[in-house]
């Protein structure tokens, strides 16, 4: 590998074909002090490519992932909706494959045990791998026996040695922040009881390229999942999917169901049909598909750009809410700083007085909404922009209104 020419971190082809350009930028996830005295942040190239070969979209781990997930700061169990979807997971999970105390229930990347906690309380066993050691304390605090490793082929081959299998093997939201792909996935095959089932879920590439989802790109996320591409990674490491399931998480995830090649005859879902006749009626099994994106990607910027010229000729004052990760990607690609953009509002206290990473735009508590009162509020995490508008519906008493850039630049009705 040299660094003009990557290869495939699944089958090894030179990756010749851009998917997304992003020129350089800062890690999406370092909120800067405000004391800091570097007068820039680090960047470093964020460019997604396709392989031409198995069509997975990937952007190259120019930061190992030792740096950015090993002292993790992010607790799922902050995020109160998301633990209601895990305990909805477990639930069907439970009933659908009659999981009991005799049962075995492993997730990967398991956080602080926000959805092992809910097999636990129903006295089934349950074993936690999570490599930031800090949200592995968190997680045997509350009763999730969790092991503190970078899960891959040989931790597998060691649970196993040590008696270890998984009736139910769970990762979400993990599969895109694996470098070692193959590793990773051989791993899970040698994890799995014979008779067992595998559940992943991930945000879904198609929706990302349907709604340029392009601010989704991040140097932490190392791949970008068709089903088509998880079919053909699972197969060559005798995981077989027979179901999958479209969620409205991130934007739009899938979670895919799959169990051993050589375990036991199951029927293939008509959901699992009907997304492979979905991808295939947006064309995601040829190349031109992916390499067609980044003019859809120019306009995006060309919109944000335009709204914020315009704002500021009229003498508007604009503000943004939600210092999310994606947010950093959007306002970086498209030059964005704090002569644009006063301020972004957040609520939490671990962002609050810091700068975001690149742009330099301060973070303040969404209380100074208030004080500020801005014309114009940039919802950044688009996904939540429901949530948003209804939590801060005040804005519209002094006149002020919501926007999103994408996928494209809408002033919120
Ligand atoms: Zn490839």
């Amino acid at each position: 590998m040299n660094m003009d020419t990557p290869d495939c971190r699944f089958c090894g082809t030179t990756l010749t074909h851009t998917f997304a350009d992003l020129g350089r930028t800062p890690l999406a996830n370092s909120y800067v002090a405000l004391d800091t005295e570097l007068s820039e942040d680090p960047t470093y190239p964020l460019h997604a490519r396709v392989c031409g070969e198995c069509l997975l979209v990937q952007v190259e781990d120019v930061v190992p992932a030792e740096d950015i997930f090993s002292d993790y700061a992010y607790f799922s169990s902050y995020a109160q909706s998301w633990v209601e979807h895990a305990r909805k997971y477990a639930d069907m999970a439970i009933e659908r494959f009659g999981l009991g105390s005799g049962s075995s229930v492993i997730e990967v990347a398991s956080n602080d045990g926000y959805l092992l906690q809910h097999f636990a309380n129903q006295n089934i066993p349950v074993l936690g791998i999570e490599p930031a050691a800090n949200v592995a304390e968190a997680a045997e605090a509350r009763g999730v026996p969790t092991r503190t490793a970078f899960f891959g082929a040989a931790l597998a081959q060691s649970l196993r040695d040590e008696g270890i299998h998984a009736d139910l093997l769970a990762g979400n939201n993990v599969l895109a922040h694996v470098p070692d792909l193959n590793d990773f996935v051989s791993g899970l095959a040698i994890l799995l009881a014979e008779d067992g089932v595998l559940t992943m879920e991930f945000p879904h590439l198609l929706r990302l390229i349907e709604d340029v989802q392009f601010d989704t790109i991040y140097h932490e996320h190392y791949s970008y999942f068709s089903l088509l591409v998880v079919e053909r990674v699972f197969a060559r490491h005798g995981l077989k999917l027979f179901d999958v399931e479209e969620l409205p998480t991130h934007g739009g995830s899938l979670r895919i169901f799959a169990g051993r090649a050589d375990g036991p005859d199951r029927r293939e879902s008509t959901g699992l049909q009907a997304v492979r006749a979905a991808e295939r009626t947006a064309r995601l099994d040829r190349v031109e598909t992916y390499t067609g994106f980044q003019p859809r990607v120019e306009a995006v910027r060309e919109g944000l750009r335009a709204f914020l010229e315009q704002a500021a000729r009229d003498g508007k004052q604009v503000a943004a809410y939600g210092a999310a990760a994606k947010g950093n990607t959007l306002l970086n690609f498209c030059g964005i700083t704090a002569d644009q953009i006063s301020f972004v509002a957040d609520v939490s206290p671990h962002k609050q007085n810091h700068l975001l990473p690149g742009s330099r735009i301060p973070v303040m508590a969404p209380e100074h909404l208030k004080t500020a009162r801005p014309d114009h509020v940039l919802i950044l995490p688009w996904n939540l922009k429901t949530e948003i508008t209804t939590d801060h519906a005040y804005v519209r008493a002094w006149g002020g209104t919501f926007v999103i850039a994408v996928p494209e630049l809408t002033v919120l009705p």
